[in-house]
């Protein structure tokens, strides 16, 4: 049997609307019809159609009551998370589980100026050398971004600190244009934002809630919201910003305009300045970075313990508020500090149960790289429904 190109399969000209579908669905994750159904937004005889006709062409398998799983490809599937300090690229083949993806940290990030494009690329290549038929066997790559993306022009969507930031995605398809195009001719590259990413991640591998908000907290925080099958992306990209939900009436100014928002209490920065500023009135050494603020917490440090659980309190202040227009089923949060407010979960649970909106709320964490591997899913499905 012919092993099928990823590149061939994926071309909208070769095939209808619905089987294209369930083949980028079966790229993401192998699954029975019904779950096929509710990841496409097909009907199940739409997804039974398509199903079959992709069994006769020998491009999936998988009998009636089984699971439909897509035949080996070649071309691989690429995901890279972009942060202020780091670069997580992912990397698999479309057959290939969630579980064999392979991963790769670049400890320099947009804060280093471009260098960490060049790196990115390198990684990439050494990825689809080891996994692929060499250093240029690209098929797909999707970007996170740690900003809300206007789906107009794929630009940072105003206002946003980063709003000077060039379009990165452009800049990285130009970039794997030098180094791969020769092979494979043109490399496009899709973006969106890191929180939607998680969200997407999260609805495909894990559980498919029926509402779900998804929370960044890095530098900036940001929101992924699901409704129902759908990402609700929001006339500028910024549906479930939750970061910009006002905690403290009156409190600190935020550069979008309104004061007191969640981002200006529990980003990563205002999270550190609030130790930095307690432990040297302790006449103790500051931790440097997100990681030793945990460490310390974790070790029974009450300034770094105190500073997470008032930034657990003060999202759950912020969810409460939102889940009375969303009533969200599920919260999972994700980024450098979602490890730290993991430490101090029972006292965010608690603040959500004072709240008829948010008692039924359930609190869960993504794994670091969550965003990563959303970007890889959002490269094969080419954009957000
Ligand atoms: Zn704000």
């Amino acid at each position: 049997m012919p092993v099928h190109e990823t590149r061939d399969l994926l071309d909208p000209e070769a095939r209808s609307d619905s089987v294209l579908q369930v083949i980028r669905a079966l790229m993401c994750r192998s699954g029975l019809r019904t779950e096929l159904a509710r990841r496409t937004g097909l009907s199940i005889a739409s997804v039974s159609t398509a199903v079959q006709r992709l069994l006769d062409d020998g491009i999936a398998h998988g009998g009636k009551k089984e699971a439909v799983a897509l035949r080996p490809v070649t071309g691989v599937a690429v995901g890279i998370q972009v942060g202020a300090r780091h670069v997580t690229v992912a990397a698999r083949l479309p057959h290939w589980p969630r579980e064999q993806v392979r991963l790769v940290s670049l400890g320099q990030g947009l804060r280093d100026g471009a260098a960490w494009i060049d790196a990115a690329a390198d990684a990439v290549a050494g990825l689809a050398g080891s996994i692929g038929r060499g250093p240029a066997d690209l098929a797909t790559v999707g970007l996170a971004v740690p900003w809300p993306v206007d789906p107009r022009d794929l630009s940072p969507s105003p206002p946003s600190p980063w709003f000077a930031a060039p379009d990165l995605h452009r800049r990285l398809s130009a970039r794997f244009g030098e180094v791969f195009g020769e092979v494979f001719g043109e490399v496009k590259v899709v973006v969106d934002a890191d929180a939607r990413l998680g969200a997407l991640n999260e609805q495909t591998y894990h559980h498919p809630y029926e509402t779900l908000l998804y929370v960044e907290i890095a530098e900036h925080v940001l929101g992924g919201l699901v409704v129902g099958p759908r990402m609700v992306r929001g006339a500028l990209g910024r549906a479930g910003s939750v970061g910009h939900q006002v905690v403290e009436p009156g409190g600190l100014d935020c550069w979008c305009g309104k004061r007191g928002c969640l981002e200006r209490y529990i980003s990563v920065p205002a999270v550190l300045e609030g130790v930095y500023v307690s432990l040297r009135a302790r006449g103790e050494e500051p931790p440097a970075s997100v990681g030793a603020l945990i460490d310390r917490a974790r070790d029974g440090d009450p300034d770094c313990r105190w500073a997470l659980t008032a930034a657990a309190k003060r999202l759950a202040r912020a969810l409460r508020e939102s889940a009375a227009t969303l009533e969200t089923q599920a919260v999972v949060l994700g980024g450098p500090l979602a490890p730290g407010l993991r430490l101090v979960a029972a006292e965010c649970e608690q603040e959500l149960r004072r709240s008829a909106w948010t008692r039924h709320l359930e609190l869960r964490f993504a794994q670091p790289d969550a965003a990563a591997h959303g970007a890889l899913i959002l490269g094969l499905i080419g954009h957000l429904r």
